[in-house]
């Protein structure tokens, strides 16, 4: 082997120091972005013809990017969905980065394929699936829940064409008014339409909406689609009924949980999910309350063949992989080239082991109806709704959107937390949405203090 010159070795343990202090501190500052004005400024010309060196970039990267950067992993980080990886997960990150490994195929990552598999596994049996179950780890939900409907009109199309039927004139999937805007994307770029089933006043979706949208959609309908916890409320759509009526009309049943499916391995959440057992695919995304680091979404299968025959790519230097009949990851999503981005949630699974992730779930979801118990009991706040995983939503009374956004940057600037607002019916509110371990009561309290004055 050649021997590193000291620049590189200089450059390596930098870069292992730098990981280590980032990773050592407890929690990491939460830090705000800048303007880029600011940021060109302060980091002048970075990609030049020369280079500016390895402890250089590292030290720009140091001092001027990551402190305009948030980290999501900080305990006051509240908002959209954080992300709060186990220390276990961030390490084995690092590994995977050292280790260029493809991801794409059993011949070229069969070891990676093999554990990420074990996750695959568990997760559908933790589900309910048959142990015939399987997918694969893509990029996020969104791209999950594009791949399982791309799947799922794969499979109504060629039942169509075995019965010698023509194709309806358009293809159509029911989903809630509350369901996630990636259903809109994955439906304006399958070129479908969408049909949205009525929820209660509740926000759920149940089987009574969904079989009325169901008799006046007419003919191409191949897939209904639930929420496994909407990302605005945490709420679990009646996967029960819902799945019911798809398995009766033959009709795929995907399951969009991408925040909230983690909810299944906790007793205190688990019954909101029954049901689950009945879906075609489902999806959860690790990087969001499986405390595995960005980017990661779990994409799993009924059937595996279903994804298989959507997806395969073919091609004149692919055919030794597609024919050996092995098990090929890319073949089961819109993806080929892939990071086997399982492996830090495989990882941190294999360390700590299936209870110590059903406790974490259980600890956000108690500290959610803990502190939607202190806004109901303080004057001047009000819960939208009662908490079912852990998001809490709520309002300070009398307050606009004017007031938040000065509350809220406040709460940045001044390194306590990042809640922003958000909105419910045209009217301002905030969120909590808790993922993280280290969030305490005692940390969301302060919060709502601070809210006490505008
Ligand atoms: C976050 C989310 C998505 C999209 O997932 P990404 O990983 O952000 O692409 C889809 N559905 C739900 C319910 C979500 O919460």
């Amino acid at each position: 082997m050649h021997k590193p010159n000291d620049a590189t070795v200089a450059l390596r343990e930098g870069i292992f120091e730098y990981a280590r202090k980032r990773l050592e501190y407890d929690p990491a500052p939460l830090d705000a972005p800048q303007t880029f004005e600011f940021l060109s400024a302060q980091a002048g010309p970075t990609v030049t013809e020369e280079g500016l060196g390895g402890l250089t970039s590292l030290k720009l990267f140091e001092n001027v990017l990551a402190p305009a950067t948030i980290s999501t992993d900080h305990p006051g980080y509240l908002s959209f969905i954080p992300c709060a990886p186990t220390e276990a997960a961030k390490l084995f990150d690092l590994v995977v980065s050292a280790s260029a490994i493809y991801g794409g195929s059993w011949m070229e990552g069969a070891g990676a394929v093999y554990a990420e598999n074990e996750v695959l596994a568990w997760l559908a049996k933790e589900a309910g699936l048959p142990d015939s179950a399987g997918g694969v780890f893509v990029q996020g939900g969104t791209l999950g829940n594009l791949s399982a409907l791309v799947a799922a009109r794969h499979r109504a199309a060629q039942a169509l064409k075995v019965m010698g039927k023509r194709k309806p004139d358009s293809w159509k999937f029911i989903c809630s008014a509350e369901a996630h805007s990636s259903l809109k994307a994955a439906a304006a770029v399958m070129d479908v339409e969408i049909i949205k089933a009525e929820v209660g006043a509740d926000g759920r979706l149940r089987g009574a909406a969904v079989q009325a949208a169901l008799d006046a959609a007419g003919d191409g309908v191949f897939a209904i689609v639930a929420t496994g916890g909407t990302t605005n409320f945490g709420i679990v759509d009646r996967l029960d009924e819902i799945g019911a009526i798809a398995n009766a009309n033959d009709i795929w049943f995907h399951v969009d949980g991408a925040y909230g499916l983690a909810g299944i391995l906790a007793d205190v959440s688990k019954p909101l999910f029954a049901g689950l057992e009945l879906a075609d695919s489902f999806i959860v995304d690790p990087h969001k309350w499986l405390f595995a680091p960005f980017d990661a979404c779990a994409l799993i299968y009924r059937n595996p063949e279903n994804g298989r025959d959507a997806h395969t790519q073919h091609g004149e230097y692919l055919e030794t992989l597609t024919e050996s009949g092995d098990w090929n990851p890319s073949d089961y999503a819109y993806n080929l080239t892939r990071r086997p981005r399982g492996l830090p949630l495989w990882f941190s699974l294999a360390t700590h082991g299936v209870g110590a992730y059903r406790k974490a779930v259980e600890h956000n979801v108690l500290l959610a109806r803990e502190i939607a118990d202190e806004i109901n009991r303080r004057p001047g706040f009000s819960l939208v709704r009662e908490p079912e995983l852990s998001v809490v939503v709520f309002t300070r009374d009398g307050w606009t959107i004017d007031d938040y956004n000065s509350w809220s940057d406040r709460l940045l600037q001044n390194g306590i937390a990042f809640v922003v607002p958000s909105s419910h019916r045209g009217e301002p509110n905030t969120r909590f949405a808790i993922v993280n371990p280290e969030t305490t009561f005692e940390l969301l309290t302060q919060i709502l203090d601070s809210m006490e004055t505008k």
